[in-house]
């Protein structure tokens, strides 16, 4: 199996970066990342506002996918995430929603043993793996790692974690994926500005849609849902982009007119939050299987 070392990232996802690796349709291969910072704070006598780390968010790449065209779909089948050691939260003042209650910066080294993070000494819960940041080259220019988009980036949603499906609209051929900013657990929000921030190796398989529609922003699927994942300025900014990709779906399945797509929509889905702290938000509108089983289903279901 290949092994995509962490020495070769990105920091903006742009179609400019020349790929750094090259793996094929349906190869497994493993993608080892560095955490947010760049692998440089491990120690609690280390500040995030006395450490200088010049870019946040390195990602693993560029990966060009063989065989994977413009105006594809690529799915990113996550089977593996495996985690270092230990992981690292910083704080300082300002920092998150409940920003202005941080009174002192500190840093906590958060070790990851036997599936369970041990917060302190007394305390331990179970991890949770997930990945911050992934995505593929944008259509026009370059967005910094720390941003998320139509093209994926830093969307902080915890479902992108193994055992899930991912889904990017191909704005360039080969793609250009790349990956990092792993977390050993983070609730929904990001709330106080990171998760347990986290080196590790994810182990992933890339297929492709072939005359699937758009929807124009990545997609992921578990078991139960179809989430699709939505950034922009605002909450509810990015809830209407969500909900109109939705209702698009429901009313192309479903031979629908808005109203009634509408009306499913608000009937069925739900609307989540993945994180509300970075440069732009992100949700996500999670569409029932029991609903709409296909998401990608080319012509109408009904
Ligand atoms: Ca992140
Ligand atoms: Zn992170």
């Amino acid at each position: 199996m290949q092994q995509l070392k962490k020495e070769h990232f990105i920091t903006h996802f742009s179609a400019e970066n020349k790929p750094a690796y090259k793996v094929r349709l349906n190869e497994t291969f493993a993608v080892e990342t560095f955490d947010c910072y760049g692998g440089k704070i491990t120690s609690e006598t280390q500040l995030r506002t006395e450490v200088d780390i010049p870019f946040i968010n390195p990602a693993t790449g560029p990966i060009e996918i063989e065989g994977v065209k413009k105006g594809d779909i690529l799915c990113i089948n996550i089977q593996n995430i495996e985690l270092d050691e230990a992981g690292v939260m910083v704080l300082y003042p300002g920092m998150g929603v409940l920003g202005e209650d941080v009174k002192e910066t500190d840093t906590r080294i958060i070790r990851v043993k036997d599936g369970h993070i041990q917060f302190n000494s007394q305390l331990q819960f179970p991890a949770a793996p997930m990945i911050g940041v992934i995505g593929v080259a944008p259509e026009k220019g370059a967005v910094l790692c720390e941003t998320p988009g139509d093209h994926g980036g830093n969307m902080d949603t915890r479902w992108i974690t193994t055992g899930s499906k991912l889904y990017f609209p191909v704005f360039h051929d080969g793609a250009l994926l790349a990956l990092g900013d792993l977390h050993a657990a983070m609730g929904d929000g990001e709330l106080d500005g990171s998760g347990v921030e986290i080196g590790g190796k994810v182990t992933l398989q890339c297929t492709k849609l072939a005359g699937a529609p758009a929807i124009g922003m990545p997609v992921v699927e578990t078991d139960r849902a179809w989430f699709l994942i939505s950034s922009a300025e605002t909450v509810e900014a990015a809830a209407k982009k969500g909900m109109r990709a939705a209702a698009n779906r429901f009313r192309a399945a479903f031979g629908l007119g808005f109203n009634d797509a509408y009306r499913l929509l608000s009937a069925t889905c739900s609307l989540e939050i993945s994180q509300i702290v970075n440069p732009l938000v992100t949700v996500r509108i999670a569409v029932p299987k029991a609903v709409l089983p296909d998401l990608f289903a080319p012509g109408p279901l009904l």
